[in-house]
């Protein structure tokens, strides 16, 4: 991709995304927004409001690190943390939020999900935080949100719903799909009663493993070879 383009080809992928998390359940309506870096200096949003199957990706504004926005429609009310995440995170270059139904549930007891699975490990850590309450599209929710994605790829935010973030927008759309799994077996296994929570050095060896292997299902493009393990 040339930075010469119109970027049309990241804001197509933006309403694929978009049109993604509306197949698989992960959105409801028009909650949800997914973003992509362009450069330094901007990034691409899906817009405020609109349906995403009837988006074009001449409705796909463009927006600047200072806020200020390009295109025809008004981005997402939550450019903001968007916005706050791609500048902290160099390692991100989309990120994909959802008001996803378990993750939300769990969001709305403020509860994190602990180390009640392996699986927990693909967010990047021994669990996967909750961002206390903010109002939507507010500075005090993004400064929440970043700080709960320390260390982490993915976080809840409380009475609200999920963040993932991921070095492809691919990446970030598998792992919002992954929390939403995760939530929905933690809710069940509450139910149940007496979660077990895996240790420490438990979860150590778990993201140390997909550090080095890549985790089966959430590698990211490119990382994965062809050809037997050695
Ligand atoms: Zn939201």
């Amino acid at each position: 991709m040339s930075s010469g383009t119109a970027g049309g080809d990241l804001r197509q992928a933006i309403i694929d995304i978009c049109c993604a998390l509306a197949r698989d359940g992960l959105t409801h309506g028009t909650s949800g927004n997914v973003s992509i870096r362009r450069d330094a200096q901007s990034f691409f949003i899906s817009p405020t409001g609109m349906a995403y199957d009837v988006l074009e990706p001449a409705d796909i504004p463009l927006v600047d690190i200072a806020g200020k926005w390009f295109g025809t429609r008004r981005p997402s009310s939550e450019w903001r943390f968007h916005r706050d995440i791609l500048k902290a995170r160099a390692d991100a270059s989309a990120i994909v939020h959802t008001h996803s139904r378990h993750a939300t549930a769990l969001a709305c007891t403020g509860r994190p999900i602990p180390a009640f699975h392996y699986m927990v490990a693909v967010a990047g850590g021994e669990d996967i935080r909750c961002a206390p309450y903010a109002s939507f599209g507010s500075q005090a929710l993004s400064d929440h949100a970043v700080a709960a994605l320390d260390g982490r790829k993915a976080c809840l935010l409380a009475n609200h719903g999920v963040i993932a973030l991921g070095a492809s927008v691919e990446a970030a759309f598998k792992l919002a799909g992954e929390v939403e799994n995760l939530a929905a077996q933690y809710c069940q296994a509450l139910a149940i009663g007496d979660v077990r929570i895996l240790g420490q050095a438990e979860m150590r060896e778990v993201i140390e493993k997909f550090r080095t292997y890549g985790s089966q299902d959430l590698a990211e493009p490119g990382l994965i070879r062809g050809g037997q393990p050695s």
